[in-house]
């Protein structure tokens, strides 16, 4: 498939659009930004790594029939994925206390959450992606209930699926962010899942497998994603 414009670049990610109007070309960048793009960087070979974790992951999630927007690893850092309208929505789940979630609650880095908890933030660079509830999504008009419905079940689902996953890698899924499209009437994941996006601890050890290294300055950042890497394509 031939690219042809550039029609977005993000801080993590370049689209192209190809001679399919249904389909662009999604080139993964090696710079990092953290902290509401306050802090920036480059991590060696990011780019290429989480193409490829995020291609496996994908197909995982695909194979047990979740729609997502991949559709094939093209090189070392495009995938070619379904255009969708992006739902302006950040959606995190958590498992464990981490992050923002122990800055706005005080709560110890690592607590077992007795249940999985659902966020969401609005998709806004200019006002640091804020906390906002169905309410204001339903004000807003930035999604209709019953694609809240649909993306609430996925996203609940999509983690059931990955948890899985990485404990079979002996990774455990701390929390993660996920963006949901609109495709010819569906609601299908989108964006991508890598160590950008997810915290991963290694079982046993607990040492961090992901962005949080390169946050908080903690070394060995491009060996971690090395290791994830490694570990889903054994
Ligand atoms: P950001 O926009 O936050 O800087 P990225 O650098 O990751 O993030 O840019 C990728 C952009 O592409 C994001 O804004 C994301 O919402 C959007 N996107 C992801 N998948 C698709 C898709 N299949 N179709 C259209 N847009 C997409
Ligand atoms: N996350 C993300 N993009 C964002 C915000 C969060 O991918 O713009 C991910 C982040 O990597 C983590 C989860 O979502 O896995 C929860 O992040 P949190 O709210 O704790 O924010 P942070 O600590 O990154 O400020």
């Amino acid at each position: 498939m031939r690219k042809l414009d550039k029609i977005y670049e993000g801080k993590a990610k370049i689209l192209y659009t190809t001679e399919d109007p249904d389909l662009l070309i999604q080139y993964f960048k090696d710079d990092a930004t953290a902290f509401n793009a306050q802090k920036k960087g480059t991590i060696l070979e990011k780019g290429v790594m989480n193409n490829q974790i995020a291609t496996k992951i994908f197909e995982n999630l695909t194979s047990v029939g979740v729609e997502t927007h991949f559709v094939k690893h093209l090189n070392e850092r495009e995938m070619l994925v379904k255009k969708v309208e992006i739902v302006p929505i950040e959606v995190i789940i958590r498992n464990r206390a981490a992050g923002s979630l122990c800055r706005v609650l005080g709560l110890t880095e690592g607590l077992q959450l007795a249940c999985p908890t659902l966020e969401f933030c609005y998709k806004n660079d200019s006002l640091g992606d804020p906390l906002i509830n169905e309410y204001h999504i339903r004000a807003l008009g930035l999604a209709t209930d019953e694609e809240m419905k649909t993306i609430t079940k996925m996203a609940f689902a999509i983690n059931e699926h990955l948890k899985k996953f990485f404990l079979d890698l002996k990774i455990e899924l701390i929390d993660f962010k996920l963006e949901f499209g609109r495709y010819k009437g569906d609601i299908i994941l989108a964006d991508e899942i890598s160590p950008d996006t997810c915290r991963l601890w290694e079982v046993g050890t607990g040492n961090k497998l992901d962005k949080d290294r390169f946050r908080r300055d903690l070394g060995n950042v491009e060996d971690a994603y090395k290791e994830v890497l490694r570990r889903v394509t054994k």
